[in-house]
């Protein structure tokens, strides 16, 4: 049998993590196991966890309903292959998407992972206008500081600058960028950003196949918030100029924003919509692309069929837990459980707003942020949290939290003291 220390340094010896040097590794963590909204190093210390391992685990980790669920599909089949095959998690799951989400989607395309959903939805739009005889609108606006994925056309569409793919520029294609929206939920709506748009697509309009946005939140590009009225604004400008809106809400979906999708604190409906991340409660990778009538009927128009089909698409297990997860959210009341976390963060968070260090402090939903002057060092900053007792996994400038939906307030005030005392022993 091998020692903990001992499988510490094969995976420093063999394995690739996120973001991660091969040669100068961060330190990575042992996990045994996890329950709840803790996870628990195989060392014995027990973390809060923060992150919802990646914004994905809303109902916490190793919830009855949801492992019931899986087992129960499991005695049946765990996989058969979606061409010519088809199985009940699956159309159940459709079902309960076009439930929930925006009026007008009303088809939706499974594969493994966000990054996937994203490069189906491109692939989308540049087939529909293909089929609609404009088959030279094949690029995409999209707004700086935005984050779509890791894989290339959702690398195109990410921050070109401070997006994490500059080496791949290029790789890439060259898409249409405009500012990102300018920041503060509340704040009033600039007619200069509009302006920027408008002109953009009509100087551009005949390549232009859609615009791609993260709805009201730039997540991994800034943990930015902008006023959803931009939304309601960009889809009359796309309508205008024949670009079909994308809304990417791989993060924001399943209630993050306070709402269950960020689309909800808009007025319009996109043409396409991506979901992933805690579609599945955090248990597998699933992804979906959502598109509406016009777009998916009009790929078929003159016998056209959708060139797009992972092998494991619509997997079952993983279908089963996303139905799992969403009769779970079925029973919360969202707005009232979200607010009520987001008031809990906003008063654990706010003591940091009198560190030197600090920014700004700002809150949105299941979401805390708060901004420091300066960039961390994540390899110093995250064995300081672990000794703490708790997950947290700052980017850049920004240590936030992005808790399971069930958190107690408790455990948010550990996380809220946790990221003061990291924060004031920072250097200014
Ligand atoms: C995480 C994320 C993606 C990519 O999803 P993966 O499952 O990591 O491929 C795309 N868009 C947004 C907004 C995301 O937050």
């Amino acid at each position: 049998m091998k020692t903990d220390q001992q499988y510490l340094d094969l995976d420093k010896q063999l394995l690739w993590h996120p973001y991660t040097s091969m040669s100068q590794p961060s330190p990575h963590f042992l996990v045994e196991k996890a329950i709840g909204c803790e996870i628990t190093l195989s060392d014995g210390r027990t973390l809060i966890d923060g992150m919802s391992s990646w914004w994905s685990v809303i109902h916490g980790y190793n919830h009855p309903v949801m492992n019931r669920a899986i087992q129960a599909q499991l005695t049946q089949f765990a996989h058969v292959m979606f061409g010519g095959f088809t199985h009940k998690p699956a159309i159940d799951l459709a079902e309960k998407l076009i439930a929930i989400t925006p009026a007008n989607l009303q088809r939706v395309f499974f594969s493994d992972s966000g990054s996937v959903s994203v490069e189906v939805a491109l692939k989308m739009a540049i087939q529909y206008w293909n089929t609609q005889g404009k088959p030279t609108k094949q690029f995409f606006v999209t707004p700086k500081s935005g984050y779509h994925g890791d894989t290339f056309a959702a690398m195109s569409v990410c921050d070109p600058e401070n997006g994490m793919h500059n080496v791949f520029t290029g790789a890439l294609t060259q898409q249409i960028f405009v500012s990102p929206p300018p920041t503060g939920l509340n704040a009033p709506v600039k007619a200069e950003y509009l302006d920027e748009i408008r002109t953009t697509f009509a100087e551009n309009h005949q390549r232009i196949a859609g615009f791609i946005i993260e709805p009201v939140v730039q997540n991994a590009g800034g943990m930015r918030f902008y006023n959803p009225e931009y939304l309601n604004q960009i889809r009359a400008l796309c309508d205008e100029f024949d670009i079909l809106l994308i809304f990417d809400e791989i993060a924001t979906g399943f209630g993050r924003t306070g709402k269950l999708f960020a689309t909800d604190h808009t007025n319009i409906c996109p043409d396409i919509m991506c979901v992933g991340k805690a579609l599945t409660g955090g248990y597998m990778t699933l992804a979906a692309t959502l598109t509406n009538d016009k777009v998916a009927l009009g790929i078929s128009d003159n016998g056209g069929v959708f060139m797009h089909g992972p092998t494991f698409m619509g997997n079952p297990l993983a279908c089963s837990a996303a139905n799992a997860s969403l009769s779970l959210l079925s029973e919360y009341d969202i707005a009232e459980k979200i607010t009520q976390l987001e008031r809990w963060m906003q008063d654990a968070l706010t003591p940091c707003e009198q560190l030197e260090q600090v920014k700004e402090v700002r809150c949105l939903g299941g979401i805390g942020v708060v901004e420091l002057k300066k960039a961390v060092n994540l390899s110093e900053i995250q064995p300081k949290f672990v000794e703490l007792g708790v997950w947290v996994r700052p980017f850049g400038k920004l240590i936030y939290l992005m808790p399971p939906y069930v958190m107690s307030e408790k455990q948010i005030q550990t996380l809220g003291q946790a990221i003061h005392q990291v924060i004031s022993e920072e250097t200014c």
